[in-house]
């Protein structure tokens, strides 16, 4: 039996409709470096996503099913276009900017991007690029910047003011199924090509609910959160959407997104509220630690993309700020667990919650593959890789103009799960703890080492800045795990003295052999550890790599 209920969609028209009607006072503010912020209401801002959707529709020529890109910083006319294109029928597809040159001629080619919207400070990135774009038809500049690299390489060039300016404020939405394709992100392709990601209306929609719940970011109209996280990043992790559903106010760092411009961004705007990778709150520690700033605003922030480490938690802690550890994936949109708390336990008995990757929403069922393709137990000891699945999870790839989505083995199961690549393990009340990435674990005579863990133990070193550790081919062993290490300023650590900090805290048999100190650590295009550059740099000897005996 059919239930009574009413078929209404879920979709971005709605949040879009909703956020500009009802939440219309709530603010977007966007850092503008040295001078006044620049703050526009949910109100202007909705009223501009209309504009925007009637200048793409009548000058532009953008029809249902397009692809528009956005090669853009995090700021309100960013957040414009993320309402406005999937609303109008079209897909927003965010172009990572920090991803090299071929891969983003690439990827704007297979999603056949008719339009890319352009912040003109991205502009000396974009321009070389264009020829190569073949599908690109029109530029559309937003925000100053020097259109002449343009010239002789964009085939039609538009200034985004001038292009959205008097078109009138109303639009006849188009009645949209659901399921339809909304916004798209392509994984950042550690290996192979990169994979586009269709993300629907539907799990927009249920995602930003799920976002916006106590359970995972609690978010409501009195806060004013700072989305760090690139909106090319997995859609900022789904928070302008939940932002515009609930009237969350948004801080947007635009392009000042070094540790300096953050501490000023928060100490004049105090947001409540804030997410990025573990690299940036490490970054701006040292800027904290440097030159003390008042954050007493931020009461809590979540960290995700990569492992938390626990020191870098105990030292928010100390500064007032409660991190929430998150985990996710560009397929799971990404929100996948969140590690907020059981109630009533002492801050020591939470610690083991807050520093595992935290509990999965209804919305998301998981499960863990063992090495023979058995599923293990939830005991908290069984480790094995995930596999989830749920309305926010992608089932396929986009297979290109045409094509039909594609699924390739190893990233989903027989029966549709998506398979993470993530190895871990899950307590009975459904906490995750990653012990790596499948490809990361250390296989050392048949048994398997936790890089993430060693790093977490070299990263609680106070004289350690940085640390990444990879498995390198080793004769007696299979693999053996290599230490590379940032050291902080003035530090006179030495190899053995690393060693022995860890000797206490780790099997002995686990200890690394081989060290390196190194000056960065190298980063992916959305600033996580990039270890295939450094089994790289030592497999082709790059590395002044010390063995102890
Ligand atoms: P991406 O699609 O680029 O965001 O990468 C997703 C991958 O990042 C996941 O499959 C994990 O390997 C890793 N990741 C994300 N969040 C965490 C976390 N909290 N702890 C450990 N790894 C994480």
């Amino acid at each position: 039996m059919l239930s009574t209920m009413q078929d209404v969609p879920l979709t971005v028209t709605r949040i879009l409709v909703h956020g500009t009607l009802v939440h219309g006072d709530s603010k977007i503010t966007t850092w503008t470096g040295t001078g006044e912020p620049q703050r526009r209401t949910f109100r202007e801002t909705g009223l501009r996503a209309v504009q925007l959707a009637n200048a793409l529709r009548d000058e532009l020529g953008v029809r249902r099913d397009d692809r528009v890109a956005t090669l853009m910083w995090n700021n309100a006319e960013h957040v414009e276009a993320y309402l406005a294109i999937p609303a109008m029928g079209a897909i927003l597809h965010t172009l990572n900017l920090r991803l090299p040159a071929e891969q983003l001629v690439w990827i704007t080619k297979h999603a056949a991007d008719r339009v890319v919207l352009v912040n003109g400070s991205l502009l000396p990135l974009l321009a070389p690029l264009l020829p190569g774009m073949e599908s690109v038809e029109h530029v559309v500049v937003v925000g100053p910047g020097d259109t002449s690299l343009l010239d002789g390489c964009a085939p039609a060039v538009h200034e985004y003011e001038s292009l959205i300016g008097d078109r009138p404020t109303t639009y006849d939405w188009p009645e949209l199924d659901e399921r339809e394709a909304a916004a798209m992100c392509y994984t950042s392709g550690t290996t192979g090509d990169p994979k586009g990601v269709l993300f629907s209306h539907r799990s927009i929609y249920l995602h930003s609910m799920q976002v916006n719940m106590a359970e995972s970011m609690a978010l409501t109209t009195s806060d004013t959160t700072l989305p760090v996280v690139p909106m090319f990043h997995v859609n900022a992790w789904g928070i302008p959407h939940a932002a515009f559903m609930s009237g969350i106010n948004l801080l947007m760092p635009d392009r000042f997104l070094q540790p300096g411009p953050l501490a000023e961004m928060i100490e004049a705007e105090r947001p409540t509220h804030a997410a990025a990778v573990p690299t940036i709150w490490q970054g701006l520690l040292g800027e904290l630690t440097a030159r003390p700033r008042d954050i007493s605003s931020l009461a809590s922030v979540v960290i995700g993309g990569s492992a938390c480490p626990p020191a870098l938690m105990e030292a928010y802690d100390k500064l007032g700020v409660r991190v929430c550890h998150a985990w996710g994936m560009t397929e799971t949109s990404p929100l996948g667990s969140l590690a907020q708390t059981p109630p009533g336990l002492t801050p020591e008995q939470e610690w083991p919650y807050r520093i595992s990757q935290g509990r999965f929403p209804a919305g998301v069922e998981a499960r863990l593959a063992g090495p023979d393709g058995e599923f293990m137990p939830w005991d908290g000891e069984a480790a094995g890789e995930l596999e989830v699945r749920g309305p926010w999870i992608a089932g396929a790839y986009y297979g290109g103009a045409g094509a039909d989505p594609f699924r390739p083995e190893d990233k989903f199961s027989p029966d549709g799960w998506l398979r993470t690549g993530d190895v871990g393990t899950i307590t009975p009340d459904g906490y995750l703890t990653l012990t790596d990435r499948a490809k990361d674990v250390i296989k050392s005579g048949g048994e398997w080492i936790s890089s993430v863990e060693l790093e977490n133990h070299l990263m609680a070193h106070p004289e350690v800045a940085e640390a990444a550790v990879v498995a390198v081919p080793d004769d007696k062993w299979g693999e053996r795990p290599l230490a590379t290490v940032v050291l902080k300023e003035g530090s006179s650590a030495t190899y053995e003295s690393l060693r022995a900090f860890l000797a206490g805290r780790i099997a002995h048999w686990q200890l690394p052999e081989r060290w390196a100190i190194i000056p960065a650590v190298p980063k992916t295009s959305v600033g996580k550890f990039d270890k295939k550059v450094i089994r790289k740099d030592y497999a082709d000897g790059k590395l002044d790599v010390t063995k102890l005996s």
